[in-house]
């Protein structure tokens, strides 16, 4: 017979995982199906092993440049083995912390390929076998995978994914990134800080093309400056792989054929969603023009009783979203089973931060100065460099900057760009301000430590009404 739940969650990266968690919280019984590595994405293959690897080229690159303070580092050298080991590691460690999590909510863990075989039926199999379970309400969390170039498939030799990226078989010597998201723009800055002659090609007109545009411009500058080639505005005309490297031609933005051999490509194109062989369309669920699952701001499908979180739904496809729609979702069903002491929230995409660590760091939160005018604000924009702020001077640090942007009509925050040391940790300042709807009135009242780069986050909100005080 069917083994019977409240709730079964399809998934476990920190969308899945984390709405198993507060179901159970919430007394719910609930059961998790995953086929391959609990975590997901985030902790197995994507976020945390990716800084893992970033922290040791941070520290290659502060070793490299020891003398900068006052320090001597003498034969330095890096062992790619042991750095993908040491990543490697961090992400086993978190996968068992989840299972640990797992086992001390009492939650059941289904290890398998999850299928809906009708309306609260779920089928899971392994290794030829199949068991079927059964649940009042099924959150889908099955994330998504790397896209793929069509002329240009990963082969795990010469060109790669961010798997065969974070597991590489050995050191790229010339490296072409395809694609300068966050993901890309991370792989290039790890593989130039180890070593490996860089070039990024991005078909936008410039690179990270979500961020605000002068973030864009900064890291640009940064990047070159750090030995990069970046190519924007460009796109591959050829490509063909060989045993050795792989030869593209790049159409550059001026029209101009660049030819070149490189000894392996990175593609970082973007994201498509897990949504075959789920049995959605058997069971009538909606996916939208993109082929992500459809949901309102409580993660509801349009099926009664089927729910989808993270980056199988809209945009942005991060590991915060996921796991706080998964929050979500879980309080919107143990409602609809009549609880009636929990309170879900909608979902607003407007307060999710975006960071990427590359080096320098770029973090953001809300509407770019370009998007808020075209939102039709007036706008009031402060900028403040790193180089008025003295801890990011004494630290050997004073590259970057941080520009927030204001409604001049109400002072309301509508957006926070940075890039530079630590701005990634800094960011849930400006977010939890943002969550609030504060206005620059409380951020100018707001007493920031001294020292700290934080700071520097004051004096943008000063600057953008002409009170900075350092600069
Ligand atoms: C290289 C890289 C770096 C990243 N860095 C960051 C970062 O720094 N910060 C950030 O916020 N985000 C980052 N991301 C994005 C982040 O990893 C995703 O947004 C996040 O993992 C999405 O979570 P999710 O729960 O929706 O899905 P996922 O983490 O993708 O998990 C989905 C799970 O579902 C399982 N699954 C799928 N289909 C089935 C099925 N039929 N049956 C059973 N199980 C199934 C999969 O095996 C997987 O474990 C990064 C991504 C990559 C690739």
């Amino acid at each position: 017979m069917a083994e019977n739940y409240d709730v079964i969650v399809l998934g476990s990266g920190p969308g899945g995982y984390v709405a198993a968690i507060r179901c159970a919280q919430l007394g719910l019984k609930t059961a998790i199906v995953e086929r391959e590595n609990l975590g997901g994405i985030c902790l197995n293959w994507g976020c945390i092993p990716t800084k893992a690897l970033l922290r040791s080229a941070e520290i290659f690159h502060y070793m490299q440049h020891a003398k900068d303070y006052g320090l001597a580092a003498e034969k330095i050298s890096a062992d790619l083995d042991a750095v993908v080991k040491r990543s490697r590691g961090v992400a086993k460690q978190l996968n068992q912390g989840v299972t640990h999590l797992m086992k001390k909510n009492k939650i059941a863990v289904h290890m398998g390929d999850g299928k809906l075989t009708g309306k609260g039926k779920l089928s899971v199999t392994k290794d030829g076998k199949s068991e079927e379970l059964g649940a009042k309400h099924i959150i889908v969390a099955t994330g998504a995978r790397a896209r793929d170039l069509p002329r240009l498939k990963a082969d795990g030799k010469r060109v790669w994914t961010y798997r065969h990226a974070m597991t590489p078989p050995e050191m790229p010597g010339k490296l072409l990134v395809v694609g300068s998201g966050a993901i890309g723009i991370e792989f290039a800055s790890f593989y130039n800080d180890m070593g490996a002659d860089v070039t990024v090609v991005e078909m936008m007109d410039r690179i990270v093309p979500v961020e605000d545009a002068d973030v864009s411009a900064f890291l640009e500058k940064a990047l070159i400056k750090q030995g990069m080639k970046i190519l924007t505005g460009a796109k591959i005309e050829k490509i063909e792989t060989g045993d050795k490297g792989v030869n593209a031609t790049i159409k550059d933005k001026a029209g101009k054929d660049i030819t070149a051999e490189y000894s392996h490509v990175i593609v970082a194109i973007g994201i498509v969603p897990n949504v075959e062989n789920l049995g959605l369309e058997d069971v009538g669920v909606e996916p939208d023009q993109r082929y992500h699952i459809k949901t309102d701001a409580f993660g509801r499908t349009n099926v009664d009783g089927i729910w989808a979180i993270g980056d199988v739904t809209a945009p942005p496809w991060l590991a915060h979203k996921a796991s706080h729609e998964g929050v979500i979702v879980a309080e919107a069903i143990a409602q609809a089973l009549g609880n009636k002491d929990v309170h879900p929230h909608a979902m607003d995409v407007r307060n999710i931060p975006g960071c990427t660590y590359c080096h320098p760091q770029i973090a953001s939160v809300g509407l770019t100065e370009a998007k808020a005018k075209e939102a039709g604000y007036e706008v009031k924009v402060g900028n403040f460099p790193f180089i008025g702020n003295g801890k990011a001077i004494a630290l050997g640090e004073a590259e970057g900057f941080v520009k927030t942007v204001f409604d001049a009509r109400t002072g309301e925050l509508l957006g926070a760009h940075m890039i530079g040391a630590e701005v990634t940790e800094m960011i849930q300042g400006y977010t939890i301000g943002k969550t609030m709807e504060t206005t620059e009135a409380e951020l100018m009242e707001t007493v920031f430590p001294h020292p700290t780069i934080s700071e520097a986050m004051h004096e943008s909100v000063l600057a953008a009404y002409g009170r900075a005080l350092h600069i």
